[in-house]
């Protein structure tokens, strides 16, 4: 049964955090356990729905029905996970089977009802079911079995009172609790409320993920610069690990060794850090946007969607791109951030908006570059902003007001950076994956050891190309000196 809210009550929104869990290998094993149970009873489900299928019988996917028949298991079928764990797997198999189904009534023949046993599946535990004391989490356990305290390894972002409900996880190799709490909706002091009447238009982008053209003439143009090389850094490193451990893989049929266990492991914690980097580089971009917005009163967003030009095939690379830009995640951080704020988010289509000129609406023909300058009335600008200014003109009006809203041309913008904490996104913090440029070896010692690495260099230095003498060739040969031995005839085109 849903708790219901006071009607009268503030406004809430829901909001979820992930933290690390830091466990001995014995809460290791059984937070495992806990989550191959649920894996288990997922499967059980998926098993009696398929036999009553072959056999003409209705299924059983109603919630109620599906608890009947786990007490009908009895206790002690699934290891240590007691009632509310496991109701909160069967809670999950009944919605997705009861999405799949609307899905199919309103004619999506590609709906696939829920089919495909999983061998470990969160496990989430309710309000009141769990205990949480500052970074400790007590999960409840099967009867009989000792409970099971888990250190967490940083303070939870809300206060105890907001908390509903805390879930058991595993991604990328790791364990992880997701916490979701009800926060209430911003309250602002009189006066200083984010007005609805104030619109700033959003222009969603690759290269500045937001640009944002407000009221009065104020801007603010978010870098993704940081995203970008961080995207270019992980594609380069995960290109040059499989070169290096390519010789390692099974064989077709083949068992994998332990050394390729380990391999295996290392690239998907890599995979799993570059994916919380980029992430955490989003939310900071979407957080700068709302708290401008907040800053300068505006109470209403309105973005520009481009999800229906992305279909376009355009080529390998920049469908990559476009795949990493990730904008359904943008528009809907963008989106939970400004609800929190109290800010009301609009989506329009965002279709000719930076190809066109927001002073005398007129199309400006292939804007080369961020700059963009109108041939007819000689506006010159950035081209994000402009397209953000004619975006804010797009924000459907009231019926009673049948105002359209004049572009306002930023001319005061605040340029801010989105990732700052990615390695190499300033002078300071260099990526250990780039390669430094080339320096000179140092002298070597007079014992005539082997140089080593210099400090902070990214490994071992290696010796010095051979001097070609009489070669024709202009091509680098300083990269991989193991192709060419001195003395050795070399193979050139010339
Ligand atoms: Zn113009």
């Amino acid at each position: 049964m849903p708790r219901r809210r006071d009607p009268d009550a503030p406004p809430v929104v829901h909001r979820t955090c992930r933290v690390g869990v830091r466990t001995t290998r014995g809460q290791r094993e059984r937070c495992y356990g806990l989550l191959c149970s649920a894996g288990d009873i997922w499967a059980c489900v998926v098993e009696v729905n398929h036999w009553r299928w072959r056999h003409d019988a209705p299924p059983v996917v109603g919630y109620q029905q599906l608890c009947r028949e786990l007490a009908a298991a009895g206790p002690g079928t699934f290891g240590e996970l007691d009632s509310t764990g496991a109701r909160s797997v069967l809670r999950r198999y009944a919605d997705a089977w009861f999405a799949a189904a609307k899905r199919r009534k309103g004619g999506d023949p590609l709906a696939r009802f829920p089919r495909r046993r999983r061998r470990l599946l969160p496990v989430r535990y309710y309000h009141g079911t769990f205990t949480l004391q500052q970074r400790r989490r007590r999960l409840p356990t099967a009867q009989g079995c000792p409970p099971l305290w888990l250190r967490l390894d940083r303070d939870i972002p809300y206060p105890a009172g907001q908390i509903r409900s805390v879930t058991l996880l595993n991604e990328g190799g790791r364990l992880w609790v997701e916490v979701t709490a009800e926060v209430p909706v911003a309250t602002y002091p009189p006066g200083t409320a984010p007005d609805p009447g104030r619109v700033a238009g959003v222009d969603l982008g690759i290269i500045h993920p937001y640009a944002v053209a407000g009221p009065d003439g104020h801007g603010l143009l978010v870098s993704g610069r940081a995203i970008r090389a961080e995207h270019r850094m992980h594609l380069a490193d995960t290109k040059q690990r499989r070169r290096a451990t390519a010789a390692r893989a099974p064989k077709p049929g083949q068992r994998g060794s332990r050394r390729w266990r380990k391999t295996r492991r290392r690239a998907r914690l890599v995979e799993g850090r570059h994916r919380r980097r980029v992430r955490q580089a989003q939310h900071e971009a979407a957080k700068t946007v709302v708290a401008w917005a907040v800053e300068q009163h505006v109470g209403t967003l309105t973005v520009g969607d481009p999800r229906g030009v992305l279909d376009l095939a355009a080529g390998r690379r920049h469908n990559l791109r476009v795949r990493q830009w990730q904008i359904g995640r943008a528009i809907a951080m963008l989106r939970d951030k400004a609800e929190l704020a109290g800010i009301v988010v609009h989506l329009v289509d965002e279709r000719g908006t930076s190809s066109t000129c927001p002073a005398c609406r007129r199309p400006v023909t292939k804007p080369a570059g961020r700059r963009m300058s109108c041939r007819s009335c000689h506006l010159t600008g950035h081209r994000d902003l402009f397209a953000a200014a004619t975006i804010a003109t797009r924000t459907p009006q009231d019926a009673g007001r049948g105002d359209a809203i004049a572009a306002v041309l930023p001319s005061m913008v605040t340029h801010r950076r989105a990732g700052r904490h990615l390695p190499g996104a300033g002078p300071s913090r260099r990526d250990p994956r780039r390669r430094l440029p080339h320096q000179p070896p140092p002298a070597a010692t007079v014992t005539g050891r082997t140089t080593t690495a210099a400090g902070g260099s990214v490994g071992r230095l290696r010796p010095a190309p051979p001097i070609v003498v009489g070669s024709r060739s202009t091509a680098h040969r300083g990269e991989e000196p193991q192709h060419h031995q001195p003395g050795e005839r070399s193979w050139s085109q010339h």
